[in-house]
């Protein structure tokens, strides 16, 4: 686990896809900062890069991953990270897979769609979430708080595998892609705080 302050550095190179979180000051795009984002090669390999308060006009490798459509970020929930991903560095995130969706249009039999939740049903493991809600803003984050995370990024490639192999089972595979095109217009709607679902219903 390595932990970098504002931007990766150079040599840091992700191929073909990259499972990303991140960790802000509230739920509030406009109002709570972006204060940490987390990522986790298909590898294993976990790099962090914390942003301090008005330095993220420095990060420019971390800008070009997030830019770049020949790698695909796995989120989990994209639509608040590629909200604040959007917003914070004033890009689009490109070639986005959300296992939150993928989830929850295959594993109808629950409502139950949690990183949590998730990660106990299909792989058996049991994540922590006491972190989450602390103060992502301070300078020294500590050792708890990166273990936490670390740990919502490390299981993403092996959630996406498995819930894959269920969309295609189920023939959902080109409707879960169709979903995850549209992230980039509900982020844009989210940003100017119209509601996409309430386009939607009568
Ligand atoms: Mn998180």
């Amino acid at each position: 686990m390595k932990l970098y302050k504002n931007d990766l550095p150079d040599n840091v190179v992700f191929q073909n896809s990259v499972a990303i979180d991140t960790e802000t000051m509230g739920l509030v795009t406009k109002r709570d900062r972006l204060c940490l984002v987390q990522m986790c090669s298909s590898d294993g390999d976990v790099h962090m890069v914390q942003i301090l308060k008005d330095q993220c006009g420095k990060a420019v490798n971390l800008k070009r991953i997030l830019k770049d459509s020949k790698i695909q970020k796995i989120f989990h929930f994209a639509r608040f990270d590629v909200e604040i991903l959007n917003y914070t560095f004033g890009i689009r995130v490109n070639n986005i897979y959300c296992t939150k969706i993928a989830s929850k249009l295959v594993r109808t039999y629950t409502d139950k769609h949690g990183l949590k939740n998730l990660c106990k049903d299909m792989l058996g493991v049991d994540l922590s979430k006491q972190e989450q809600s602390s103060d992502w803003g301070r300078d020294s984050l500590s050792e708890e708080q990166l273990k936490y995370a670390a740990g919502d990024v490390i299981y993403l490639h092996q959630l996406k595998e498995k819930l894959d192999l269920m969309l295609e089972r189920e023939g959902r595979l080109g409707l879960a892609n169709r979903c995850f095109d549209h992230l980039q217009l509900i982020a844009d709607l989210d940003l100017q705080d119209i509601c996409p679902e309430e386009l939607f219903v009568h």
